[in-house]
């Protein structure tokens, strides 16, 4: 591989990548509705239902580092991100495979911790695990887990649905992941510096729980089927809302305006986010690794929507040609970008 091959992944990113290794593939199976693109792939089953397909890979010492994440919590979170896949096309998972590649000098003691997460997060999600592979690993523990879930067709929704006028929603409260995230960091950099220092992780619990053990909201796609409401679009943040919006907008031919004061953060985010210098919408914009909902509902669905306290109206999309923007708090009204995590 010359040093020019490295340079043109850079330049390409994760999502030019895919795009340039695919677009020279065609499908074949009528039962393909939806190939790559969207969280899931889906399959149908006949006309009333579909099988909705995910996979995500967590990759030691880019998605983790074994230092401070507990092996429990890894398992759960791998299943946990694959179910919140399920959810953003309104479907409900079923079934998990997991794939594994790890050093044969890992204790079995501590396989034996990831897999008790994965059985919890099995039970939590009511997903059977029906198989995987193993394998082992030169350079460090990976974790690919394939969810599959199920969706009726007249619920199933994609991220290219949504129109002008609609509105933007997000469940839950952001930026709290990345937040999480910042506070391992500092208390590992202190404690390799010196190791008998006692880590300071007291308060800061929440905001920890939601990087270590984040939750796919499956409570949020009942809570819809209940209250009758089909969402145009839909994706899950697991980038940070500004680069997911524009996700939307994209395969959507839509703009959007979003309202900063809008954002649902908790005062400890918000509080946190300041001691360590960053603001605030910044870590809901660009933190990533929240795991909540993001969709557009249709105006006459705002009623149904409105006063949820686990749902939060941020806005609405626009005509492609409005362009995309967020209106700050000063009132300004500042393009929006996506910086979300970048892989390559
Ligand atoms: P998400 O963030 O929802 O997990 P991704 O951004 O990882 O989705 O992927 C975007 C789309 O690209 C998905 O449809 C996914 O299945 C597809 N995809 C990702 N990596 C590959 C790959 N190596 N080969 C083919 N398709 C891929
Ligand atoms: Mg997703």
């Amino acid at each position: 591989m010359s040093e020019n091959a490295t340079k043109n992944i850079q330049e390409l990113g994760e999502f030019g990548l895919i795009d340039h290794l695919t677009s020279g593939f065609t499908t074949s199976n009528a039962t393909t509705v939806l190939g790559i693109g969207d969280d899931c792939a889906v399959i149908e089953i006949n006309a009333e239902e579909s099988f909705l397909v995910s996979t995500d890979m967590l990759v030691e010492g880019v998605h983790f580092n074994l230092m401070y994440v507990p092996l429990k919590h890894l398992g759960y979170k791998a299943v946990a991100v694959n179910v919140s896949d399920i959810c953003a096309m309104n479907g409900k998972a079923e079934q998990i495979t997991v794939a594994l590649a790890v050093s044969s000098k890992f204790p079995v003691e501590a396989l034996e911790e990831l897999y008790e997460g994965i059985q919890l997060a099995c039970d939590h999600y009511q997903v059977d695990l029906v198989g995987g592979d193993m394998t082992s690993s030169w350079s460090g523990l990976s974790i690919t887990i394939t969810a599959i879930g199920r969706v009726a067709n007249s619920k199933m929704t994609k991220r290219s649905g949504a129109k002008p006028n609609d509105i933007i929603v997000v469940s839950g409260d952001l930026g709290a992941s990345y937040l999480g995230l910042q506070i391992l960091e500092r208390e590992n950099e202190v404690f390799k510096a010196n190791p008998k220092v006692q880590p300071e992780l007291e308060g800061f619990d929440a905001l920890i729980q939601r990087q270590l053990k984040p939750e796919a909201r499956m409570d949020i796609i009942e809570l819809l089927e209940k209250m009758e409401v089909i969402p145009t679009s839909m994706i899950d943040i697991s980038d940070g809302l500004a680069s997911e919006v524009m996700h939307l907008c994209k395969q959507s031919g839509t703009g959007c305006q979003l309202f900063e004061d809008k954002i649902p953060m908790t005062d400890k985010t918000k509080l946190t986010a300041i001691e360590f210098k960053i603001s605030p919408v910044t870590c809901a914009l660009n933190g990533g690794e929240d795991y909540e909902l993001l969709f557009t509902v249709k105006q006459e669905d705002f009623d149904k929507i409105v006063g949820n306290p686990s749902l939060s109206p941020i806005g609405y999309m626009t005509e492609d040609t409005a362009g995309k923007f967020l209106i700050d708090a000063a009132g300004d009204v500042v393009p929006l970008k996506a910086q979300g995590w970048q892989h390559f």
